[in-house]
């Protein structure tokens, strides 16, 4: 278990987050989950880069850094009220960021569900273009296309990208298919 790379005062924090949550969240039946994805996350996050780094490691951000630096600063004060709120502040402001909350619309509620999957699995990034995405204009998008026997609900085959990204994509696979077709008849012809 990922438990194993907690020090003992992130799970003062991580206590302090789920108390949170299960307040504040009652009744998402989803919660523990989120919190689980979130945790790991937040932990993976915080082991990138040591304290004393001035610079973002390599896949960060530099807002997401000093977030998460200021975090490890707040973690060496360890037992104030201020340090614990802070703290707490730092990982609600996260947890908001890399989980969106869905809005209560019963029938997308499943589409939405698997939409937050693929952003906490991509970490908030679009694949094609590398840059950041906002969950609520994201769209899904199936890496092996309907036409090709892509099934909807196959959340592997699945990419949460920009709209215009979306575009750039389709337009690719239009014209790879094309390209395939142009082949296939090319091959009918020679035998
Ligand atoms: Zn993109």
């Amino acid at each position: 278990m990922f438990l194993g790379a907690f020090k003992f005062r992130d799970i003062i924090s991580f206590y302090l987050l789920i108390s949170y949550l299960r307040k504040k969240r009652a009744g998402n039946e989803n919660l523990q989950n989120e919190y689980a994805v979130f945790a790991r996350l937040f932990m993976q996050k915080l082991n990138m880069f040591s304290m004393y780094q001035d610079k973002p490691p390599k896949g960060m951000t530099k807002e997401e850094f000093e977030t998460y630096k200021k975090y490890k600063q707040e973690s060496k004060i360890m037992t104030t009220s201020d340090s614990l709120r802070n703290r707490l502040e730092i990982m609600l402001s996260e947890f908001a960021r890399l989980n969106p909350m869905i809005i209560a619309d019963r029938q997308r509620l499943h589409d939405v569900g698997q939409k937050r999957i693929l952003f906490f699995r991509q970490q908030g990034i679009c694949p094609e273009c590398t840059k950041p995405l906002t969950f609520k204009t994201a769209s899904a998008h199936h890496v092996i296309p309907h036409s090709a026997g892509g099934r909807t609900d196959d959340l592997d085959h699945a990419q949460l990208v920009h709209d215009k990204c979306h575009k750039i994509i389709e337009e690719r696979l239009k014209k790879q298919s094309k390209i395939k077709m142009l082949h296939k008849k090319a091959t009918v012809r020679c035998t």
